[in-house]
């Protein structure tokens, strides 16, 4: 089995992610998600707001401007040390990143008897230009390499508005852009990609911002395991200080052991009082009048990676089945509705019907075709975790049987209890 070529072709197939513009031959790290991809992002960001918002007192969320003065940037030290290095095969010119000596061994394959010779590494800026108005010169700006930038310009903002206190976190999901140099491994490395941000404040403090560095660094990984990623595919491994970002004072990723080595899709970082510094922020405390400036603790997830990871953990081939065990919370179909058979009436009314009062709560498929064995199957591939059958005995005594995706277990249930029992389920 080669899981990476499975989950891409699933992924084209049933309707999660299909390569961008893929009928002009695509573009390079771009990628578009499907009925089912957008459903899957979707629930992954939501149930990331409720626990990282909605459930905690001490968070606010905010959705800042992709494109924002360039002085942020300026200030923020991206347009100078936001780099990754690069060099180019002297044959063909062709670029690659120095540091990815896969890559470049790969590249080496192609020129056969010819010796490649690469140039020094040079440092190349991720950040993607866009000229703005109408006359020249055009305004030159960037859209934005990390969502951050758009939490710390508005911090005085949210303390403004909200009279929030220190200690509190912002947080935030968005897209951002690099102009990576080699994108690659599917969705993985992306030119465009969604991040989901908490940004912490808290007074510079270095005992107090170990232990908020310390709590944050478990609960994003228990968010990950109560999602359902096995345990040993997931690991800490924490930055040299060669490797730390130029904003980072220490930081630890949240990996994952996928079939192209173990790769980040989670940053824990300490930032310091960089970011507020450099954009010449501080706190007043309310209570004391003291004046300083907050350090930060953040936690950077990849919405593209997490969904990337979450399908690759999920798939699983079975004799004569493929199921994805995505977490119910997950799945972009909670349910699906079935009439036994396509061509009796009072099955198929009945059977919409059902379907209607699910709709209310959960995005819920139908299917009428075919034997109910495919259908079944049909659902098993994609991740619904329970399937819905109406029956010559639900015309009777008001009961449907639900099939559990992972036990293929089926269980007679009255339709008046069905969302409760889901909820149940769904915990
Ligand atoms: P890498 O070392 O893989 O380039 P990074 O350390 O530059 O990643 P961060 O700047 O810490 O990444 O960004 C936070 C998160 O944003 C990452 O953990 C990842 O999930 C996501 N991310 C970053 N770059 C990309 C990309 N090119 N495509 C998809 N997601 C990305």
């Amino acid at each position: 089995m080669d899981l990476m070529a499975d989950v891409t072709s699933l992924a084209k197939r049933r309707g999660f992610i299909y390569p961008g513009s893929e009928i002009y031959g695509g573009l390079a790290g771009f990628w578009d998600y499907g009925p089912l991809g957008v459903e899957l992002k979707n629930n992954i960001k939501r149930q990331w707001w409720k626990d990282m918002v909605y459930d905690r007192d001490d968070v606010v969320g905010i959705d800042a401007a992709i494109i924002m003065n360039p002085e942020v940037w300026k200030a923020s030290g991206h347009l100078d040390a936001f780099t990754d290095p690069l060099v180019e095969c002297k044959i063909c010119h062709q670029r690659v990143r120095a540091d990815n000596e896969e890559i470049k061994k790969e590249h080496e394959k192609t020129h056969e008897d010819k010796k490649v010779e690469w140039t020094e590494p040079k440092s190349f800026n991720l950040m993607t230009e866009v000229f703005l108005g109408v006359t020249e010169p055009k305004q030159k700006a960037y859209l934005r390499g990390e969502i951050t930038q758009g939490v710390f310009v508005n911090f005085q903002n949210v303390i403004d508005s909200t009279r929030i206190k220190l200690p509190f976190g912002i947080a935030q999901i968005g897209k951002a852009f690099r102009n990576e140099i080699t994108p690659g491994n599917f969705t993985f490395r992306s030119r465009e990609f969604e991040q989901m941000e908490l940004e912490y404040f808290m007074r510079p403090d270095d005992k107090e911002a170990e232990k908020v560095f310390g709590f944050w660094k478990k609960e994003r990984m228990a968010w990950y395991v109560n999602l359902g990623v096995k345990k040993e595919n997931l690991r800490y491994r924490d930055h040299d200080p060669d490797e730390r970002a130029h904003y980072a004072r220490f930081a630890t990723d949240i990996e994952y052991n996928s079939p192209f080595g173990w790769k980040e899709f989670e940053g824990i970082h300490h930032r310091g009082d960089w970011d507020l510094g450099r954009h010449k922020l501080i706190y007043k405390d309310p209570d004391t009048n003291e004046e300083y400036t907050p350090w930060v603790i953040e936690t950077s997830g990849g919405v593209d990676r997490a969904a990337l990871f979450f399908l690759l953990d999920a798939y699983n081939e079975e004799k004569s089945r493929v199921i994805l065990k995505l977490h119910p919370k997950l799945a972009p179909f909670k349910l699906a509705v079935f009439p036994l058979l396509a061509n009796k009436e009072e099955l198929i009314n009945k059977a919409r019907e059902i379907h209607q009062i699910l709709s209310r709560n959960y995005f819920v498929a139908w299917d009428s075709r075919g034997n109910i064995g495919k259908r079944y199957f049909a659902q098993d591939e994609i991740g619904t975790p329970w399937c819905v059958t109406i029956d010559f005995q639900s015309l009777e005594d008001d009961t449907v049987t639900v099939r559990d995706r992972d036990t293929t277990k089926q269980e007679r249930v009255s339709v008046d209890k069905l969302p409760e029992y889901i909820e149940n389920k769904l915990g």
